[in-house]
């Protein structure tokens, strides 16, 4: 049997919807946009969206609106897929790493307040794999050092704290729709926030700093080409219509692994938010054994099972140590964790059969 790691969830509705707006020959800055926008921020709770070409895009515009430039700090967590510190970087300011809490993945609340300095502006939690940060300590931290909070919640679209959606605590949330995330457009990201002035200043530089839309050559500021196609929306629109029961099939695929694995002592398991619901984007276990990480991952897909490691600590990719100095034993759990984690297959129309095949492939090769 062969099982991929990952594998978007396109049904007839996202197909016809291309096909319509194919017709329409209106392929850009039509009516999906908003549609999509409007139906994505109400879903999460938010007032405002705007859609962007990536998620990497919002999160760059979410740090650029947001006036954060050189000479500026801002702490995020080592543990994440290199966006949500490049961002910081692609505006001159310097990522600081805090290390993370090794039970959740996420940046370890505790740790923040030691490396905040005079140069800090913003605090940049990232949700991985879904699992929501506790957004109330952030957002204490945050009041107390005037700090402003941009949410990554790239990974985790619906996950929420006490019934509220992560990316709808902080400034502003970035959400991304790259076809192995919760729901898809291709490629697509989506920025949320309650302030409007944030909202104007988006659509604004997703539009190469345009005016309005009336003004169709005055450019008041320097912008960007970030902009969303309506054939991406026009997924999306379809995808949201869908999402809650996509989430939900992905919690069952998360429940038969559990199931099948909860009493194997070889492998850590995913851990469930304390105060909080995940929203589920990978399926990520930890090796509890000698047997090396990259022979497991190398016999598993002789199997046929898809899998990968995730992550690699962002502050060891070289340019961050050429441009920073970060070095080895600077974040160690980050460090410890990255070498042992690995990604299996999981995706919303998993199979209880794919699922069996996969957890019987690394029983057998871990051995009881
Ligand atoms: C997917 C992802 C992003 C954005 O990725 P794009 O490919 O640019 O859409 C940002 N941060 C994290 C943590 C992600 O997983």
């Amino acid at each position: 049997m062969q099982v991929p790691l990952s594998q978007p969830d396109i049904g007839d509705a996202e197909i016809n919807a291309v096909v319509d707006v194919m017709k329409s020959n209106i392929l850009s800055l039509g009516k999906k946009i908003p549609e999509f926008e409007s139906s994505l921020a109400n879903f999460v709770g938010a007032k405002y969206g705007v859609a962007v070409s990536s998620g990497t895009a919002g999160l760059h515009l979410a740090v650029k609106s947001l006036g954060i430039g050189k000479g500026d700090e801002v702490i995020t967590s080592p543990f994440s897929f290199v966006s949500s510190a490049n961002c910081v970087m692609f505006e001159g300011a310097k990522p600081v790493f805090v290390d993370i809490d090794p039970n959740t993945y996420n940046i370890d609340i505790d740790k923040i307040e030691s490396a905040i300095t005079d140069k800090t502006k913003a605090l940049l939690p990232v949700h991985i794999f879904g699992h929501p940060v506790d957004m109330h300590r952030i957002m204490d931290i945050a009041k107390k050092h005037n700090l402003k909070v941009i949410e990554d919640s790239c990974e985790a679209i619906g996950a929420s704290i006490e019934g509220k959606c992560v990316g709808t605590y902080g400034d502003v949330g970035v959400f991304a729709f790259y076809p192995n995330k919760q729901m898809t457009t291709g490629e697509g990201g989506m920025l949320v926030t309650d302030n409007e002035e944030l909202a104007k200043i988006w659509m604004s530089l997703r539009n190469q700093g345009r005016a309005d839309m009336d003004l169709w050559l005055a450019h008041p500021r320097l912008g960007y080409n970030y902009r969303m196609t309506e054939l991406q929306a026009a997924i999306g629109v379809e995808q949201i219509r869908r999402l809650q029961g996509i989430l939900d099939r992905r919690h069952r695929v998360a429940e038969l692994y559990q199931d099948m694995l909860c009493d194997y002592d070889k492998i850590i398991l995913p851990k469930l938010p304390t105060n909080g619901t995940i929203s589920w984007f990978v399926y990520v276990i930890q090796l509890n054994t000698d047997y090396d990480r990259e022979q497991f991952m190398r016999d598993l897909r002789e199997k046929g099972v898809g899998c990968r490691p995730y992550f690699t600590p962002i502050h060891l990719q070289p340019y961050m140590v050429e441009a920073f100095g970060y070095k080895k034993g600077d974040f160690p759990i980050t460090e410890q964790i990255s070498e042992k984690t690995v990604a299996i297959p999981f995706f919303t129309q998993m199979t209880e059969e794919q699922v069996k095949y996969v957890t019987d492939s690394i029983k057998k090769l871990l051995g009881d």
